[in-house]
């Protein structure tokens, strides 16, 4: 299988390392090309645009920054539809919203191309180890072609119907995991606020019921400042957005997440890991006891 990537950042470049890890032959493009060198020592075939990373591919993954570049990449100038036959696959497996998967899928369909709608859920580490969860929904036989690729960069997938319904399942996702982010980050600031160590409200919690493996790994970020980037505050931003948007009305929890990235971002943090939206909650940082 021929598969083409178009976008290989922090998810992209781990995800074409797992496809090649699986013996499928690898086309990569990337906006800044020096993202892909590490990918073409492996084996994977650099590409100047996405029209010429695309032409004669099976599948054309894309994994960008959000709807608007995937839109460029694909259907700009050099965009990869033009040049997509109608035996190829787009799947589009970057976080884009409902609007966006919407106008993909019939974008692909006014070009005879068949399109799955694959977000993932998990971050940096599980892109680099092929344990990404991948949410699928499409024509059956559509996801069947995918299926190798789904394979080789996530260890379960999660079927879900008609192309729209993943990433209306992804969206409900990143609801969860910028609730537990949020909730970990005001816990450890409230901790600090009454004048105590946030580590015993770890351990209050550890083994517990309400215990949560990742309040544990965001809240040492948060401890110690330091945020080296899996889930950049830029796109965990946007996919605040995207819920809200998604949702219409309500979701009081997540609009207040979505100030603290904000803010987060506004103090210089738009490229540090989202667990840096602690930052963000800064009136509570001075000790009241
Ligand atoms: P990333 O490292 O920031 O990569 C973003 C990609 O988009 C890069 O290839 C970047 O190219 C490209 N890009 C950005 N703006 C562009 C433009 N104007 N024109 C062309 N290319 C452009 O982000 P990531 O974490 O891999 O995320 C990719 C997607 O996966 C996003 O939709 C994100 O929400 C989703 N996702 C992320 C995670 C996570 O934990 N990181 C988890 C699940 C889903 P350059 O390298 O040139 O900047």
């Amino acid at each position: 299988m021929l598969v083409a990537v178009l976008g290989t950042g922090i998810m992209g470049g781990p995800m074409a390392a797992n496809l090649l890890e699986a013996g499928m032959q690898v086309r990569v493009w990337n906006r800044t090309a020096a993202k892909t060198r590490p990918l073409v020592e492996r084996g994977a075939t650099p590409a100047q645009t996405p029209a010429e990373a695309a032409r004669g591919a099976d599948v054309v993954v894309t994994m960008l920054a959000d709807g608007a570049t995937v839109e460029t990449v694909m259907s700009g100038p050099d965009g990869a539809l033009a040049t997509m036959d109608g035996a190829a696959t787009w799947a589009q497996m970057s976080t884009v919203g409902l609007a966006y998967t919407d106008q993909f899928a019939s974008q692909a369909a006014d070009a005879a191309v068949a399109f799955a709608d694959a977000p993932v859920v998990g971050t940096k580490q599980p892109a680099e180890q092929g344990t990404l969860v991948v949410l699928a929904s499409g024509p059956e036989q559509t996801l069947a072609r995918c299926q190798p690729i789904f394979d080789a960069v996530g260890s379960r997938t999660i079927t879900v119907g008609e192309a729209g319904a993943a990433s209306r399942l992804k969206l409900v996702a990143n609801a969860w995991v910028l609730a537990v982010t949020n909730g970990t980050a005001e816990c450890v600031a409230l901790a600090q606020r009454l004048g105590l160590d946030p580590r015993q409200f770890l351990e209050t919690i550890s083994g517990g019921l309400l215990d949560v493996p990742y309040a544990h790994l965001k809240a040492d970020e948060m401890i110690n400042n330091d945020y080296p980037v899996s889930f950049p505050v830029t796109h965990a931003a946007k996919d605040a957005r995207l819920v809200l948007e998604a949702a219409g009305q309500g979701l009081d929890g997540i609009q207040a997440t979505l100030g603290h990235l904000e803010h987060a971002a506004q103090q210089g943090y738009d490229r540090a890991d989202f667990a840096a939206l602690y930052e963000g909650i800064t009136p509570m940082k001075e000790p009241r006891f």
